[in-house]
Order: structure tokens, then sequence, then C-alpha cells
């Protein structure tokens, strides 16, 4: 049983645990080690880790706290530990991406953004459950068994990155790294009370992400203020060579937005096709109210209509699958990972079947097949090429609407987290969930997902912003005093209203 108070430091912001190291109360060790200990105590039922490198934590820990000690120079968030989802590499460390195809492997080398991580003096904690490959809504499909929502552990945390969301939302990470292909950063964050940020596409070097779909994947924050993922969001956005799709702007002021506290005269878009049917009905209730207090504040809500918006989560199913089929062509059991070679005909393709037919597990399969066949001769055109066009149709959309306004904004997922096993059977419904998160990726713009209060079964929703390609400003902007006008309301993070877990075993 795990009696830590309320105001235990684990349950404070980065930024307040960022300033508490600064302030001498507290060593980055302490701070490491009482995270380390909260694992201990309830992650055995949460299965929010797949690894957890204590030695390696402590040791960056104790290496900042000397430097802070000397009085060197150090960035913001030194000393902060920091969980990273599994489809990250990270040298010397275990990555699985959530697939027994990877059991065991060891990267030779870090991502760029796990670079700047260290490089900034943030213990890693360890590595996120995920649904296997990213693919999927509920961490359900992890080949490690599935992650369980803090709030209630019957249901899911939402994915492909439960495993962040569930870690910064049970008080066992303050910050988390997610990547979000078709909403698998916000609506992990939405379904756990969290707050969750896709960056503009090529913010954040993809170097090191093992690609799902490349034209669609983002790494960005997980954390529990708007704040924290801005300051996460700078420290690891920034060009990179390394990755062609990579930016060359300069990193936005995010802080500085999240800080700002002001929507005076700020345009408010409402998207209509991402607002009504398949809503439940208390989402859609704390959507309304959460735009009624952005409007006291000084912002204009309008309607905006994006009638392509509607054929996003098709197009999104042919793309994305697509890549995906490409890029997990790699995983033949002669490079990576698992082999499996067959006792009778151990030809070079005989241990590809054997191993792909091993290693992958049903969903990562059905997605495999879908791409190829899209991508094959003669049905191509109809169904890449359709899907390419449909993605055009969607862009479009986006950028007639920010002739209108500043950011659009919907319900970040259309109900609050279902059950373990709801969906498991049902492809369609689970596609469902990422019905408003996915234009987003299609277009390359930014998003950010927070906390719009409890709904259905005093559960968390989340309400969604997004901003035009390359300003990521914005959402910070907005999402910050939204954040501040909420917890005015409610007397406090939401989050404080989650029942206290108890540890134990499954
Ligand atoms: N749930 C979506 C899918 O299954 C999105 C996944 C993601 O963003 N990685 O494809």
């Amino acid at each position: 049983m795990d009696h830590a108070p309320q105001n235990d430091i684990i349950r404070t912001s980065a930024a307040a645990q960022a300033a508490a190291l600064r302030a001498g109360e507290t060593s980055s060790e302490e701070l490491t080690r009482a995270h380390l200990d909260r694992i201990a105590a309830v992650d055995g039922d949460l299965n929010a880790f797949l690894h957890v490198d204590t030695d390696a934590a402590l040791a960056t820990a104790q290496d900042i706290d000397s430097r802070r000690a000397a009085g060197e120079e150090l960035h913001a968030l030194a000393g902060v530990p920091i969980a990273v989802k599994d489809i990250v590499v990270t040298e010397g460390q275990p990555t699985t991406a959530g697939s027994k195809m990877l059991e065991g492997w060891i990267p030779p080398y870090d991502a760029t953004l796990v670079q700047k991580l260290r490089a900034a003096g943030l213990p890693i904690l360890g590595k996120t459950n995920m649904d296997e490959f990213a693919m999927g809504s509920s961490t359900e499909s992890s080949a490690y068994g599935p992650t369980r929502n803090p709030w209630d552990r019957d249901r899911i945390p939402g994915g492909s990155g439960g495993g962040s969301a569930a870690a910064v939302g049970s008080f066992e990470a303050p910050l988390a790294i997610g990547t979000d292909t078709g909403g698998s950063i916000r609506q992990p964050g939405a379904v756990t009370g969290t707050v969750g940020v896709k960056p503009t596409y090529g913010s954040v070097s993809r170097y090191g992400l093992i690609a799902m779909a490349s034209s669609l994947d983002q790494a960005g924050p997980v954390t529990r203020t708007v704040e924290d993922s801005a300051m996460l969001h700078e420290l690891i956005a920034g060009h990179d060579p390394h990755d062609s799709t990579s930016l060359t702007d300069p990193v936005g002021a995010f802080t500085r937005a999240a800080r700002a506290q002001d929507v005076t005269g700020l345009r408010v878009g409402v998207i209509e096709e991402l607002e009504g049917e398949g809503f439940a009905p208390e989402v859609r209730a704390r959507f309304t109210e959460s735009l009624a207090q952005l409007e006291r504040a000084g912002a204009e809500i309008v309607r905006v209509s994006c009638p392509n918006f509607t054929y996003a989560l098709g197009a999104y199913y042919l793309i994305m699958p697509s890549e995906a089929s490409s890029n997990l062509a790699k995983f033949d059991g002669m490079r990576f990972g698992l082999r499996v070679v067959p006792e009778d005909h151990p030809t070079a393709e005989n241990v590809m079947k054997a191993t792909r037919g091993a290693g992958f597990g049903d969903e990562v399969k059905r997605r495999i097949l879908l791409g190829t066949y899209a991508l094959s001769a003669g049905y191509y055109d109809a169904y890449y090429g359709s899907a390419q066009k449909v993605r055009t149709l969607v862009q479009r959309d986006f950028t007639a609407a920010f002739e209108q306004v500043d950011v659009l904004a919907s319900p970040t997922a259309p109900t609050v987290a279902f059950r373990l096993g709801e969906q498991v059977d049902d492809p369609t419904a689970m596609y469902m969930n990422d019905i408003a998160t996915i234009p987003a990726n299609l277009a390359g713009v930014p998003g950010i997902s927070l906390p719009s209060g409890l709904a259905e079964d005093g559960l968390p929703a989340g309400i969604q912003f997004l901003a035009p390609a390359r300003a990521d400003e914005r959402l910070y902007r907005v999402g910050g005093a939204l954040e501040a006008l909420l917890e005015d309301a409610w007397g406090g993070p939401l989050l404080a209203k989650a029942p206290e877990l108890t540890g134990g075993a499954h």
C-alpha cells in the first residue's frame, strides 16, 4: 500500500521539482529514488514500464547533484527524471517497441531526442509500455501485457503510448516521451487526465524512433501540466541533420507562451465535424464548458467546418499501413532481435517467414497485409493514390480554417477510457478512437490535449487544440490559459481527484 501524502514531491509538476532542485530543497538522487520507489510500489499492477534502469537513472542523478554542487550552469530540467516510450532507441538499454520481434535487442545508439535528454541531465527511469510497434489505441496489443489506467485498473490507458501516460498519471514519472502517428500521445493523455503534445511534423527529430509511418510520426511530451510540456518540447526540438524532414526553424518560446495566461482576442474554431455524433454526452459537455471558460476570458469562439475530416480516418488506414508495411520489412530475422530457424529447409526465405510469423502480433500482421495490398500493382492508384488525394483535401481544410481562426478545438477522444478487452476483437471500433486526432497527423500540424474534466463514470476527458504548422506556441498559449481557468474551477489539478493506487501483482 502506498501512503504517500498528497503534497509529496512526486505529485508536483516537473517545473516545481526543478525549482526544488535549484533551491536545494531536494537532490536529484532523492527525487529519482522517490520515483523509483513509486514504480516499485505500483507498477506491478499498472505495467506502465517494460524496463526500469535504476542504476543508470541514479548515476545521472548523482552526476547532476555533484555538478550542481560545483556551481555548474545546468539546464532548467536537469535532475528531473523522465520515462521514455519503448519505441525510442536508447543505447545500451533494451528497446522492444512492445514486440516479441525485438525482445532482447540492445540498440547501439541513442535517438537524437535521447541524446538531448542525456546532455541536459534528465535521469532516464526506464522504457514505457506501448501497443506493438505503436499500432493501437489501448496498449493491449503490447506483447508484454496491457498497461492499466491509474483511474480504474479495469480500463485501458489509451494507446499506443499508454505506458507513458499511465506513468505520468500515476506519479511514477513527472515527464515522459511519447510518439504520435495518429493520436498516440494525445488520446492516452485524454483518458488518463494528463497533458500530451504532438509537435509540428519536423519539430522533433525522428532519428532513432523505430519508424511506424514516417510521414506521420512525431515524438513529443507527456506531462501533468502545459508548462511542463512546453519545457520538455523546447528541450527535445531543433534541427537535426540526421532527419531529412527536420525543420530548420529556431525552436519557439513555448514555455513563455504557456505562462502568458492571456487569450484575449484569440479566435478558437470549433470543428463542426468533430463534436457531434459519436462523442459521448459528458465528453461533449466538458468540451463545451471549457470553451465557455475561454470565452469568458476573452477568446472568440466560432464554428468552423472541415468537411474532408470525415474521410481522414479512412485515408489514414491506407497511408499508415502502406508506410508501416515498408518500414517493418527490415524485421526479417537477419539483423535485429528474434530469429526463428525452422528445422525443415532453413533457407533465408523460410527463416524470414518463420521469424515474422512468430515475432509479429495479429494487429501488426493485419496492417502489413493491408499496406502491402494497398501498394500492390493494380491497386496502388485506387487505394494509396486516393488516400493521398484525401490527405491533400484535409490539408486544404486546415489552410481554409486557419484563415478564419487562430486555433481549432475538439474533444480529443470520443469517449472516456473503455474497459480492457472491450474493443480488442473489433478493429474498426478501436480505430474510431482516433477520429479526432488523425487529421493533424495527415496535415503535419501540431496538437495538444489537456484535461477538460471528469465525464462518464467519473473518468477524465480531454480537449484538443490544433494550430497551423510551426505555430506550436499558440497551443501552449491557449492550453496554459485554459488549464489555469479549469484548475481554479476544480480547486486544483484534475489528477488530485484520481483514486489512490495500491500495489500488488496482477
Ligand atoms: N491508434 C492509432 C493507430 O493505431 C495511432 C497510433 C499512433 O499514433 N502511434 O494507428
